[in-house]
């Protein structure tokens, strides 16, 4: 009774949560100290020790206040230094940017007014009606020549010859000259190359320049013609799924999102549940720009990885068709020297021509199991194994105390694995109240059955097909017995057989 008293004392303090332990703690309140001073005291001490106190508080306070001016002082100095006046361009109340006189805008305007000239071959067109408008900048926004000029550009109305970029017979781009579309192409050409290394490109379709009026201000700039050839447009090919792929994986893979993927597969949504199989083609996002470039680069230094290979193994214990990875290895590392050919910038690998390899790191290889058993039918191969090995036969097949012994008693310890026989289908498994006790009938499909009795446990379902060597139970004493032991039959065409004889 004390032990028990102890115990649950013990317990309800356990029981009690942080915060309730907490709660019965209650630490001294640190005690107020009064300030008491003699009349004499106040007289001396006191009070200097007062006016000392509103001194140090009066120097703080100017501190701050003079802390806060001069910043004030040094802002506003800043802002004078940082901003001066310059001068606003303005076309049709439109502005076209800031420079700090005058004249930088003019000059802008006579040579775009030249080069409008040279081009249209009259001087109807240009840029007229420049205003001008004081104002407050700081240096750094004024605007550049060049963006002044992009902006002045828009209020010419120039006609020219212009020259059409044509890609595959479409017209892509128009740019002011010849010479301008030309080295537009050279850029978009050139684009891929390596620094330093030796490079060589193509660009992959057909190319027409045909020339074509258009106005000043519609026609593209070189950077312009650029940015319009190498526009992608959205395109899609064909991935073909890879053991071990999933849809997120493939969306990551190639930069895009689930959610894509199924706008681009609209086959994959169409039941319930999202299925992809091995060696299914699935549609990904592959952006493809106006103009295809292909470029060679000879010679390029590159390290990555070397995928390994995987060992195949024959397993007896798998069926065929089922395969089991023991070990997936690792993957190694090598330094290549190699010619390697890019298509829009992606190296296309098929193409690359290997001069030098440095291995890193070996791969290491890994182990694949892979089944050979058949898949069972439930057919035998009318041939037997033991149902049981090492088990002592106490009572064979016959007459036996004035009926029919119908099987063979094999004494072995109580929860031996009991095996099937061969190949075959479940026909019962349950309990049998004629003295079998727990039984399981096998039927083998042709004509033979096996029997099993006595068991202490079924491991099969009727119906379930069952492989030979197949662990279906194991050894009991239920039913009519003395003792462990499993009483084992054969039947042909439901007649009991003596089972010694179709054992090896
Ligand atoms: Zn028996």
């Amino acid at each position: 009774m004390e032990s028990f008293d102890n115990t649950k004392t013990a317990e309800q303090t356990e029981n009690e949560s942080p915060a309730e332990q907490k709660r019965k703690y209650k630490p001294p309140k640190p005690k107020r100290k009064k300030a008491i001073y003699h009349i004499d005291e106040l007289k001396s001490t006191g009070i200097r020790r007062r006016v000392e106190e509103y001194a140090r508080e009066l120097t703080r306070k100017f501190a701050i206040y003079a802390y806060a001016v001069i910043s004030v002082v040094a802002f506003t100095f800043m802002l004078i230094t940082m901003c001066s006046l310059g001068y606003e361009g303005l076309i049709d109340g439109n502005s076209i940017g800031v420079a700090e006189t005058k004249e930088e805008i003019e000059a802008v305007r006579t040579s775009l007014n030249e080069e409008i000239k040279e081009l249209s071959g009259s001087e109807s067109g240009q840029v007229e009606r420049l205003k001008f408008r004081l104002k407050v900048v700081s240096e750094e926004n004024y605007t550049p020549s060049e963006e002044i000029r992009q902006n002045m550009v828009k209020y010419s109305s120039a006609m020219l010859v212009g020259c059409t970029i044509y890609v595959d017979g479409e017209p892509r781009v128009t740019l002011r000259t010849r010479k301008d579309a030309e080295s537009a192409l050279e850029k978009i050409k050139n684009q891929y190359f390596e620094e330093g290394m030796e490079c060589t490109s193509e660009i992959l379709n057909k190319i027409e320049f045909v020339s074509e009026e258009t106005t000043y201000a519609s026609a593209s700039s070189v950077d312009g013609a650029v940015r319009a050839l190498n526009d992608v447009t959205d395109s899609s090919r064909g991935y073909t799924v890879e053991e071990g792929d999933t849809l997120w994986g493939i969306a990551r893979r190639n930069e895009t999102t689930v959610n894509t993927l199924l706008e681009l597969n609209p086959q994959l949504s169409a039941g319930e549940t999202i299925v992809i199989r091995v060696g299914d083609i699935v549609q990904v996002p592959a952006p493809k720009p106006v103009v295809d470039v292909k470029t060679v680069i000879k010679d390029a230094v590159i390290e990555e990885s070397v995928p390994n290979t995987m060992i195949e193994v024959e397993d007896a214990s798998l069926y065929i068709g089922q395969s089991r990875i023991v070990d997936y290895g690792s993957d190694g590392w090598h330094k290549i020297t190699a010619d390697i050919t890019r298509i829009n910038g992606i190296e296309d690998e098929a193409l690359r021509v290997l001069k030098k390899e440095e291995m890193l790191s070996n791969p290491v290889p890994g182990e694949i199991h892979i089944g050979i058993t058949p898949v069972p039918k439930g057919i035998g191969s009318g041939y037997f194994s033991w149902p049981v090995s090492g088990a002592r036969i106490t009572s064979g097949f016959g007459p036996r105390w004035g009926s029919t012994h119908t099987g063979v008693d094999l004494a072995i310890t109580l929860g031996t694995p009991v095996r099937a026989s061969d190949e075959g289908r479940v026909v019962f498994a349950g309990w049998n109240s004629g003295g079998y006790g727990n039984l399981i009938k096998v039927d083998h499909g042709n004509g033979y059955q096996t029997w099993y009795a006595h068991l202490s446990k079924i491991y099969v379902r009727n119906g379930e097909v069952v492989s030979k060597g197949e662990v279906i139970g194991a050894v009991g004493s239920t039913g009519n017995s003395t003792g462990p032991h499993l009483h084992f039959e054969v039947r042909i065409s439901g007649s009991p057989k003596n089972p010694l004889k179709y054992l090896p």
